[in-house]
């Protein structure tokens, strides 16, 4: 593995859409990707997989206990990127930190990484709260790299400052580090303003600036990415620029 990146950012802020755009624009470019996601919502790699959800690895763990095999929680998707969901817990029952250990722990077992061989693995992250179960793909040593997604409204500004100011705290122990935040824009007044003050605060820079776009919508409505879906998308340059910075940084 070359890479190991983690996308972290605010519930709903477009996290899994910049990442499965993101996994789709490196598999363009020759790369073979694994793409990890770690929420509960488990939708992290829909538009990889002909917008159709995966099984989840919890769900896998809890139906085939110890014949769990690689081919129940490791999928191929389109450009053939490898899509894993680690799952949640039952509602209101079990701690969804401790899911995503279980999760990478199960991968680990069964020699995902060394099977698969990909040359960038990305984790799709949950941000709302960095508890120390979802701080696991820093704190395990699984990634290396730590992207923020962020538009400029205050939540998600204070989702990524909560981050931010974690992965400070494990600073010295030299877990991972801070790359930069993505500006996934939600178009509200002032919105490049306010968020350039905010990474100046985070001691952080904006690598990338997504606009909102339609044809996030159009694309999602026909079950994938710009790149599989919308042939002459704009948006596909987008992702293909966040993709080489990416790359370069
Ligand atoms: P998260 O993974 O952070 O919970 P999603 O990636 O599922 O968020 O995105 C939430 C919604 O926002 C989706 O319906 C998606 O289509 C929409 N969205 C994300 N990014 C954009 C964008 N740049 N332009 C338009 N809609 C977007
Ligand atoms: Fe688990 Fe974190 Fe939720 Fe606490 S906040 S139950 S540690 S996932
Ligand atoms: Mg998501």
């Amino acid at each position: 593995i070359q890479r190991k990146i983690a996308i972290y950012g605010k519930g709903g802020i477009g996290k899994s859409t910049t990442t499965s755009n993101l996994s789709a624009a490196l598999a363009g470019k020759g790369y073979r990707v694994m793409q990890i996601g770690c929420d509960p919502k488990a939708d992290s790699t829909k538009n990889l997989m002909g917008g159709q959800r995966i099984p989840t690895v919890l769900e896998q763990i809890r139906q085939k206990g110890d014949a769990i095999k690689l081919e129940d929680i490791v999928f191929t998707g389109f450009g053939g990127v490898l899509c894993v969901e680690s799952g949640g817990p039952t509602p209101g029952v079990g701690c969804a930190g401790r899911g995503i250990i279980s999760a990478f722990e199960q991968l680990e077992s069964l020699d995902a990484f060394a099977v698969y061989r990909p040359d960038i693995v990305i984790y799709d992250v949950l941000g709302d709260v960095v508890c120390g179960g979802f701080a696991m793909p820093i704190r395990g040593g699984y990634a290396r790299e730590v992207y923020i997604v962020s538009s400029g409204e205050m939540m998600s500004l204070y989702a990524a400052n909560n981050i931010a100011t974690a992965i400070r705290g494990f600073g010295k122990r030299g877990y991972a580090k801070l790359q930069g935040l993505i500006l996934n824009a939600k178009n509200i007044e002032n919105e490049r303003q306010i968020v350039d003050r905010a990474v100046q605060e985070i001691d952080t820079r904006v690598i990338q600036y997504i606009p909102r776009s339609p044809d996030i919508q159009s694309a999602e409505a026909r079950g994938g990415t710009v790149f599989e879906t919308l042939e002459s998308s704009p948006m596909q340059a987008v992702y293909s620029e966040l993709a080489e910075k990416i790359l370069s940084a």
